[in-house]
Parts: C-alpha cells; structure tokens; sequence
C-alpha cells in the first residue's frame, strides 16, 4: 500500500486507506454496471433501474436506542464526507431490527445531530433516509432460500446446548443433531415460527456453514430468532426478527451500498458477511457488485465513556442531569456545551482514521474546539469572582466610555462601548496581599493597566474577619487611558480585566471538570462509576459586561482570560446563565 500521506494531492483531501481503496475501485470501474432503481431492493428490483448515479454509497447505520456520541461524530464524518468528496451518496439507516430497546424519540434525536453536523441524506431527488424494519419481508425471504438452498435449519437445541457445541478457539464445534433435517421440514417450522406457533427460544434458524471453521462467527450462526415482542415500527406484525449479522449485510446489499464501513469489532464478522451475500447472489436475490465491508478504528477518548449501555446508565442512576447534560459526551451535550460542528470537524480530520485501536487524548478534542471558537466568536469580559476595586481619584459619578476590539485579530467586527466608573469589579485572583514571585498583578504598591482603560497604583485593601480581601483601592494615572498618545507613558506588566459595579450584570456559569478521574474509567478500579469526579460541575455567580444585557440562548463569546462559554438553553433575560465550554489553554497537562 503507498505510504499514508496527509494530503491526497490530486483531491487535497487528507487521505486514509479508506480513501485509497475507493480510488482504486474507482479506477478499476467497479461499478460501471451497477443498477440502481431508486430505492432500495433485490436483483430483481435494482435491474429495473439504470446505473447507478451515485459513484459510491456509503452509509451511517445508527440503532435508534439511544443517543448519539462523539464516536459516531467519527463515523458521521467518514461516512457523509467520502460521499460528498467522491460523488456519492450516504444513507442515514437507522438500523431497528432488534424490537426491545429501539424507539423513536431516539430516531428524532439522530436526525438532528446529524443535521447540526452539517449532512443530509439527499442525493439527487433521492431522500436516502432508511429503516431497516422496511426489509424484514425480504430478510424473511432471504432465509428461506438459504433453507431452500440447503445453506440453514432449524436447530431446536438450547441455547446452552449450542453454546456447548461450539467448540472453542482450540477446539472444533459439534454439528448438531438437527443439521441435517429435511429441507421440507426446515421450511414447515421456520413458517411455523413465523406464524407463533413457538415460544421464544424454543428453536433458531442457523446458517449451515462450519462446525470446525477457525472463524468461531462461521461454525453455523444464528440468522432469525424467535421474540415475541412488539417492535416500534412494524408493531406486532413479527414475532421472528434476523440477527443483527444476517440483517447487515442484507441491509447494505438492499441499499447498494458500496463501502460498507465499521469498526474493528466487525473485523472477524466479514467472512460471514461475504459469505451470506455470495449466497443470496447464487440463489438469484442480490447481484454484483456486491458491498464490500472495511473496518476503521473506533474513537476512544481519555477521561470518557463512549458506550451506549455506560451512558443510560449515567443518565437513569442520575450521575449527571440528562441526555444534554454538558459535561456527557453525547452529541446533544456537546451543543449545550458550546462545542461547534465545525470544530468536530476539524478534530476527526487531525485524528484521521486508522487501522489499529487507540486512545486519543480528550485535550485534542478541546484544542481543536478552541481554534474554531478563537476564530468565530467575539470577545466580552467577565468577572468569575469578584472583588471590589475602588479608585480613589476618580470622580464619584462620572462614567466613561472606554474601547474595547470585539476581536483582537479581526478589525471588521469593530469596537464596543465599556462604561467606567468609580467602583469596579475586579477578578480576586488579580489581588495578593503579598505578592508570590513573579505576580505582576496588583498588591500594594504596584502598578497595573485596567484593560482599556488607566494605569492604576494599589493603594491599600480591606480584609474581612476571616482575613478575606473585600475592597482593594487604588489611584489611577489620568494621562494613560489606552488608545490615547500618553498611554505608552508608563509601562507594566500586568494587565486585569474589569467591569463597572454600575454597569455590570449578574449571572451564573457553570464551569466543567471531567466527568471522570480517571483516563481510563473503570482500568484501575471495579466499575467505571468508581472514577467519576464528583467535582465536575462547579456553578457561580459572576458579573458579565452591559452588553450582554440581552444574549441570547446558544450564544457563543470568549470572555477574556477565562475561555469560551455558551449562552444556556435554560437561560432567560432575567437570569443569564452561561457555560464554559473550553479554557483558553490547556489547564490539564
Ligand atoms: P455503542 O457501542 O456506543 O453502543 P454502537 O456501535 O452500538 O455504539 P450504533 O448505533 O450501532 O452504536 O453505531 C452506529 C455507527 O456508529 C456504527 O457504524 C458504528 O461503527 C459507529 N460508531 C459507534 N461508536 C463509535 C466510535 N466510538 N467510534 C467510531 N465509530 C463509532
Ligand atoms: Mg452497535
């Protein structure tokens, strides 16, 4: 394989061997007769069709039984972006072909964030959105031609039984008893499963393929199990529904997918997946080309859970406040939390898409989230914890407008409005009775620039009984107002941040830790609910600046020094509330 460059030059797309494989099909014009109808469907369908518009199809196959999370952020990426990049088309399929936990205020959900995320589904004239529930008529008839074929039977041995006879990684399965059934009677009780004639358990169709296959996933796997339950979309009009291994591939064949793209935990599953559509090809259902499956790496992040099963439980024992809770990594969380599509983006093209599992640190996710943000969002000031600071020498009831850039690095957005008065809040932290080594902040007898505004010199504080400083003062230079010709006049190092008392709003932030402790949830202890950090939310009450007297919900600024924060979906004019979505550097190394 050529060496993996960033950059595929004739595209300048940043390439993987994904990428390189579809260039090679291309090449080869592997699809130059592929039919296409329209919609999805067998042979029979698809050859009613011309070809293929769509150069490739991919597609994102999510199971509507919970949301969506950054890991299939990654796999949104892939699959949507080489669609876009190379003509083709991705299918949003929500894949519901297991009954119990499916639902669709979880379908609902994934559209959304696929969305928010900046796809669609649209191909041409074609609404590429699927169900996978649509096709249990076909599957349906799929197994029975394997039965037909003599490629499936009905087992009726326990499901301890088959476990027992399936050997080991060392040691060859059993066949079972009822491998050679007559094909009459394999098609009598497969209808009879279908009609409810059996409970659940009580019989399986498998594949007939090998016992003794060093692939344990090829020693006759189940296809269609019997479940007595009631399914979101076809109701109970089936009481048989296939396994998530026969319905797959039949899914993609259906579709026409061409780049069947999953994670590596499917790796040992392909030779079952070619196996079933080789299959269905010779007994006349499906026909070339067929899909083809490739395995990328899953996203795993430090200091996160990205599964499913974790998250419910997150959410239903109540560790964290919802679905969207800001500090989860779903995708609805990460919106509230101010993280940006565009900012995914740019995180799933540095980490790429590779061949091997690893783990990619959770502070990649948030620099890339910072870039984005420092680019798009204007710039406000606000005081986390605030003291007060009065200037002695200033007028009592005077105001004064000082200039602040909305963005240091963009002149076009322009300039806003500060008002200063008297009586200022400032950060406690820019404060130290007794200055620690190279603290160039304000402590008595130092100079510091109000930002925008005067070089002031700290005259003297007040502490209160428990030796907290409450009010610092300070005298201010008159000839050094930033922007005018005698600001240069005195020079210092430091710099702070503040807003007028009179001017100031109130409102709250939440301010995130991780979720977990841990890099690796659960690695070191028994469960990964031992590693949460019960310090991971920490609200306060802050001032912000005039301006955002009237911001509005999703709102997105970098307050100066402290980060980037969202305004919050709960927030209302007359309680502002916003969340930080990043710091502005690195506080985890
Ligand atoms: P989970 O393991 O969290 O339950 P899943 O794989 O069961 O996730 P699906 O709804 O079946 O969730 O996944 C839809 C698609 O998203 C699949 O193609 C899957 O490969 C992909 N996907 C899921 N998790 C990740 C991940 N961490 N990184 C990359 N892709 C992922
Ligand atoms: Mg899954």
């Amino acid at each position: 394989m050529a060496p993996m460059s960033n950059h595929d030059q004739a595209l300048d797309l940043p390439s993987n061997f994904i990428r390189s494989i579809i260039d090679k099909n291309l090449k080869e014009n592997l699809y130059q007769d592929k039919r296409w109808a329209g919609s999805p469907g067998g042979a029979s369908h698809q050859a009613q069709g011309n070809q293929d518009p769509a150069k490739i199809r991919t597609r994102f196959p999510p199971e509507p039984n919970g949301y969506l999370h950054i890991g299939h952020a990654k796999s949104i990426f892939l699959n949507f972006g080489l669609a876009h990049d190379y003509q083709g088309a991705c299918h949003l399929r929500f894949d519901d072909t297991n009954p119990e936990k499916e639902d669709e205020e979880y379908v609902n959900s994934i559209i959304d964030n696929v969305q928010w995320l900046g796809f669609n589904w649209q191909f041409q004239k074609e609404n590429n959105q699927y169900f996978a529930s649509s096709y249990f008529d076909f599957m349906f008839e799929a197994a029975q031609s394997l039965i037909k074929s003599g490629d499936a039977y009905i087992d009726k041995q326990s499901a301890d039984e088959i476990r027992e006879n399936r050997g080991t990684l060392t040691e060859a399965g059993k066949n079972s008893p009822f491998r050679d059934q007559s094909i009459d009677e394999n098609l009598k009780l497969f209808d009879e499963m279908r009609a409810g004639k059996h409970a659940d358990g009580a019989m399986i169709l498998r594949a007939k393929i090998d016992m003794a296959s060093a692939n344990i996933n090829m020693r006759d796997p189940a296809i269609y199990r019997i479940k007595h339950a009631k399914h979101h979309r076809t109701g109970d009009a089936w009481c048989i529904y296939p396994m998530y291994t026969f319905a797959h591939p039949i899914e993609d064949a259906l579709e026409g997918i061409t780049h069947s793209i999953c994670t590596l935990e499917f790796e040992d599953q392909r030779p079952f997946y070619d196996w079933l559509l080789e299959k269905l090809k010779s007994n006349g259902l499906l026909a070339d080309p067929l899909p083809k499956q490739y395995e990328f790496a899953r996203l795993n992040l430090t200091y996160v859970v990205l599964s499913k099963r974790r998250l419910i439980e997150l959410v239903d024992k109540k560790y964290v406040a919802g679905w969207d809770d800001p500090r989860m990594p779903t995708l609805v969380g990460a919106k509230r939390r101010g993280y940006t599509p565009e900012g995914f983006k740019l995180f799933t093209d540095r980490i790429g898409v590779a061949k091997a599992d690893s783990w990619i640190d959770y502070s990649i996710l948030e620099d890339a989230m910072r870039e984005v943000l420092n680019t798009s969002c204007d710039r406000r000031i606000a005081v986390l914890d605030p003291i007060k600071l009065i200037i002695n020498n200033y007028p009592d009831d005077q105001d004064e407008d000082c200039y602040a850039p909305n963005h240091p690095q963009d002149e076009a957005k322009g300039k806003r409005v500060v008002k200063l008065t008297k009586e200022l809040w400032i950060e406690r932290e820019d404060f130290m009775i007794e200055p620690v080594k190279k603290y160039f902040r304000l402590f008595p007898g130092n100079q510091v620039r109000l930002r925008y505004g005067y070089v002031v010199t700290c005259t003297g504080y007040d502490v209160d009984e428990k030796g907290n400083v409450t009010t610092v003062y300070c005298d201010y230079l008159p000839e050094t107002k930033s922007g005018t010709p005698g600001s240069e006049s005195v020079k210092v190092k430091g710099n702070i941040h503040w807003l007028s008392c009179k001017y100031a709003v109130d409102a709250k932030t939440n301010l995130y830790d991780r979720l977990f402790k841990n890099e690796h949830p659960g690695s070191q202890s028994e469960s990964y609910l031992d590693d949460l950090n019960e310090n991971s939310l920490n609200t306060v009450n802050i001032k912000i600046e005039e301006n955002l007297n009237a911001v509005k919900a999703g709102e997105q600024f970098q307050f100066e020094r402290h980060g980037y924060f969202i305004c919050d979906q709960t927030s209302s004019n007359q309680n502002i509330v916003f969340n930080r979505t990043v710091t502005l550097r690195d506080t985890w190394k």
